[in-house]
């Protein structure tokens, strides 16, 4: 997996936003993850306990939001919204489908606090 990675890119972007604003610690930090992503939040968690400690993200809850993906049939053009797993069609049963959101997985703010 490449949740080590990812979640390093994480501490980068909120520690620098967070010395920007002359911030003294961050509190919280908000995660936006498609539901299609491979990301699992436990791992995310898991690294960000070890990484973070010693930054100013030290001790920063992390809030993940899990967003539908869309997608587009490829067949018949119809545009749905996933809840669970990958699924054929509603319309038409094609598998011929393309995804327009849900993979994605951003910083999306952060929290901090100034003396
Ligand atoms: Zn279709």
């Amino acid at each position: 997996m490449h949740e080590l990675a990812v979640t390093e890119s994480i501490l980068e972007i909120a520690t620098t936003h967070a010395s920007q604003a002359q911030a003294t610690r961050v509190t919280d930090i908000y995660l936006v993850i498609g539901k299609l992503s491979s990301i699992i939040d436990d791992s995310i968690q898991f690294y960000w306990d070890m990484i973070s400690q010693g930054t100013l993200c030290e001790g920063a809850t992390l809030h993940f939001e899990r967003i539908p993906a869309r997608l587009s049939c490829q067949d018949c053009g119809s545009e749905y919204t996933l809840d669970r797993e990958l699924e054929p069609c509603p319309q038409c049963s094609s598998s011929r489908v393309r995804v327009l959101t849900g993979e994605e997985f951003h910083l999306d703010s952060i929290e901090i606090i100034k003396d």
